[in-house]
């Protein structure tokens, strides 16, 4: 894909309202899903998802989902909690970190997430 055209795609991903969705917000390549429409206005949801959507462009989309996966069943066998076994996957730990930096994507390192498989959990 070229390069302008991801930017902008990264910048504004195309959104689908799901009012059913048990979380605010979810990223599955190439969509951010909502549970409702005027959460397209917050800034820090959006930016969260959009991290995602760079984590998931970079594996490929679907070994993302495995690691995930596999990654959240490891922290739920060592947490024995859905909330912590949730913040603890890397790949959140990289999105929670840098939601609230608007520039991070302009600035972000390829692999990032990685960098958080190696510090300590702040959950
Ligand atoms: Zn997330």
């Amino acid at each position: 894909m070229n390069t302008l055209l991801l930017l902008a795609y990264l910048k504004n991903p195309p959104v689908i309202i799901v009012p059913v969705l048990r979380y605010s917000g979810m990223a599955i390549f190439p969509f951010v899903l909502l549970k409702s429409r005027d959460m397209v206005h917050d800034h820090t949801l959006m930016l969260h998802e959009r991290i995602h959507l760079v984590q998931q462009l970079e594996m490929l989309i679907l070994p993302f989902y495995i690691l995930y996966g596999l990654h959240y069943l490891f922290n739920l066998i060592l947490y024995r909690s859905h909330h912590r076994a949730y913040r603890a996957v890397i790949f959140e730990r990289e999105a929670y970190s840098n939601e609230h930096r608007p520039d991070y994507l302009k600035h972000r390192r390829p692999w990032a997430f990685l960098r958080y498989a190696f510090t300590n959990n702040q959950v």
